[in-house]
């Protein structure tokens, strides 16, 4: 088996780790960065650039430029009101209502946007270790449903790789505490970062990890702090020169893009000068935005949205059945939580020092390569025990939900459910599964509607039918039902799937795979080219500095020589003819030397 590999495949950033002889290490991508940005973007001709030249192109190309995808993984274009917002692309709904992307035409499907980006990772991962890597393990807020799940695993499917786990990010962090320790605590992981927000009450026994309770909110992150500075810079504008710049795409993005660069300075000083020139212009000329934006009022702007994670962490106590005083450690999560007021609030709060051994933009990474240690046989006596951050039930009468599985059970987690029909003769029975924590069903996320069929005829309420419901160690719900008369398997199907299809899971990895081969087969390419390149530039220098030492004929030779490889360069984009070039030219070029230093000698 090859190395697996830990990913934290995030909003804003992505982190990969692997373990090493034991221990966790971070893997440094191509451009030599340990973080990746999740940014895929595209140019006019469809050529497709992730990670840091992807973030550069955003505020030029901000139609072409896709970020933030996880926020629309496995959702509904209906519940994607809070996030629209925080896009430049465009965004639609695909079939059966599931978000989708379009970008000059090309219809993208957020899993297919992110297995771009795990591509990348993936690459640089090989390139780093010196071997394929086929094998993952892909970390997920808490609290990401099952549609979420489901469609982050297809990502890696879609990117040729086997995802053998899907963990919970604070669990990942908890692990990479877990492997550090290795003492008993409780500690509460406070993961804010760049689109989510999770919670995590974490009771570790020397080599056991327990997930007491997690809690969160999916739509809350940095980007929701970079877009309350964003309006506020918006009004200043507006104060000053009586313009509404709202609905303009690309002063949006500068906004963003400033109001980011402003948060991350109040992290360290206490005031910032925010400086936009050329913002707009109008029939009176150009105008400038200049303003000064002090902690104080940015702690004002943003202290909804950062009192708004302290409740969550009330309410995980809670849930936990604990106090603060019970928590030993709290370890910080997330670039968001580099925010000083949140360090502040969350200090309070617990009333203790914060753990800041860790990284926070790394940590999770770290405990997924852990995770990917012990499916390895690598990391041994590290256990951890995960739980399922929402209820998982069925439709019953009155619109109401049922809850089969509650929320914060130790997954894997399976219930039983007899079911059995209402009217005489009845063959088909509909189970309408859903999850969450309200009691009206509507009010839930609705994971399909499941049909039994075949059912054999007999009065009403004679069929026995069991209907298994499994939350996997994933966290991915399965259904499965059984006559349990006869032990026979009921034919199962799901209504309204969301989610891709298998045809189109197939295609886009066909896709992928191609692309892969297409820029490796271009990857060559570039480098014979440049291996030719350099050696036109040789054979010029010594036509320049050595001309004396060669015969009219060599001379003549180099010179062709260097048309020869001139013109190949022009036309070929064949390799074949562009590597025979190259043989050619090295022959000639040792040749050449080899008179010059020949002549140098005599
Ligand atoms: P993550 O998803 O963990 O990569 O977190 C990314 C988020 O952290 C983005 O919203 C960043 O703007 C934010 N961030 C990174 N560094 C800082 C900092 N020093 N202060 C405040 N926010 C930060």
């Amino acid at each position: 088996m090859g190395k697996v590999i830990g990913i934290d495949l995030g909003t804003t950033n992505s982190v990969v780790a692997y373990i090493d002889r034991g221990e966790p290490k971070i893997i440094i991508n191509e451009e030599g960065g340990r973080v990746t940005p999740s940014v895929v973007g595209f140019s006019k001709s469809g050529e497709r650039f992730v990670g840091d030249i992807a973030k550069r192109q955003m505020l030029i190309n901000p139609d072409a430029t896709i970020h933030s995808i996880k926020r629309f993984m496995g959702k509904r274009y209906k519940d994607a009101g809070n996030d629209l917002p925080l896009v430049n692309y465009k965004v639609s709904a695909g079939r059966n209502g599931d978000c989708q992307f379009d970008v000059n035409g090309r219809i993208l499907s957020p899993q297919e946007a992110s297995a771009m980006i795990l591509q990348k990772l993936k690459k640089s991962a090989e390139d780093f270790l010196g071997e394929t890597v086929s094998e993952a393990i892909i970390t997920v807020p808490a609290h990401f449903n099952d549609p979420q799940r489901q469609a982050t695993k297809d990502a890696g499917t879609i990117a040729g790789l086997n995802v053998l786990r899907i963990i919970n990010e604070p669990t990942a962090a908890a692990m990479a505490y877990l492997h550090d320790r290795r003492k008993s605590a409780t500690i509460a992981v406070y993961d804010f970062g760049g689109g989510t927000f999770d919670i995590s009450i974490v009771h570790i026994d020397r080599e056991l990890g327990e997930v007491r309770a997690t809690r969160g909110n999916n739509a809350l992150g940095g980007g929701d702090v970079d877009r309350v500075i964003m309006e506020w810079l918006i009004e200043q504008f507006r104060k000053e020169h009586g313009v509404d710049v709202a609905n303009d795409k690309v002063v949006r993005q500068r906004l963003r893009d400033a109001a980011e660069r402003a948060k991350i300075e109040l992290s360290s000083a206490l005031e910032t000068e925010i400086q936009l020139p050329f913002l707009m212009a109008d029939a009176t000329g150009p105008r400038h935005l200049q303003c000064t934006l002090s902690r104080a009022t940015f702690e004002a702007i943003a202290g909804p949205l950062l009192d708004a994670t302290m409740e969550e962490c009330r309410r995980a106590l809670h849930d936990a059945r604990m106090t603060v005083e019970q928590i030993d450690e709290v370890v910080l999560v997330g670039g968001s939580s580099r925010i000083p007021r949140v360090k502040e609030l969350v200090r309070e709060f617990f009333g203790r020092q914060l753990n800041q051994q860790f990284n926070p933009d790394e940590v999770v990474a770290i405990g997924a390569a852990v995770q990917a240690g012990v499916l390895e046989g690598e990391v041994k006596s590290v256990t951890l025990l995960d739980v399922t951050s929402l209820s998982l039930g069925i439709e019953i009468e009155g619109k109401r939900m049922a809850k089969l599985i509650p929320k914060n059970s130790c997954i894997p987690a399976q219930k039983l459910q007899l079911v059995s029909t209402v009217v005489d003769n009845q063959k088909t029975v509909k189970i309408h599964v859903l999850q969450g924590e309200s009691g009206k069903a509507d009010e839930n996320t609705s994971l399909g509607e499941f049909e039994l069929q075949g059912i054999e005829p007999a009065p009403r309420g004679v069929p026995r039918i069991e209907v298994k419901f499994v939350i996997d160690a994933n966290g991915i719900v399965n259904v499965s039902a059984r006559d349990s008369r006869s032990g026979v398997a009921q034919q199962l199907t799901i209504q309204a799937p969301t989610g891709m299809s298998r045809l189109e899971m197939e295609r886009a990895r066909d896709e992928a795979a191609s692309y892969e081969k297409t820029a490796e087969h271009a990857g060559e390419l570039k480098e014979v080219r440049f291996q030719i390149e350099r050696q036109l530039t040789q054979i010029e220098t010594l036509l320049r500095d050595q001309r004396d030492q060669l015969q009219r004929n060599d001379v003549q030779e180099a010179d062709h020589a260097l048309k020869r490889g001139r013109m190949a360069l022009q036309k070929a984009q064949d390799r074949t003819n562009l590597e025979e070039v190259h043989g050619w030219l090295r022959r000639m070029l040792l040749a050449l030397n080899e008179k010059v230093a020949g002549n140098g000698v005599h």
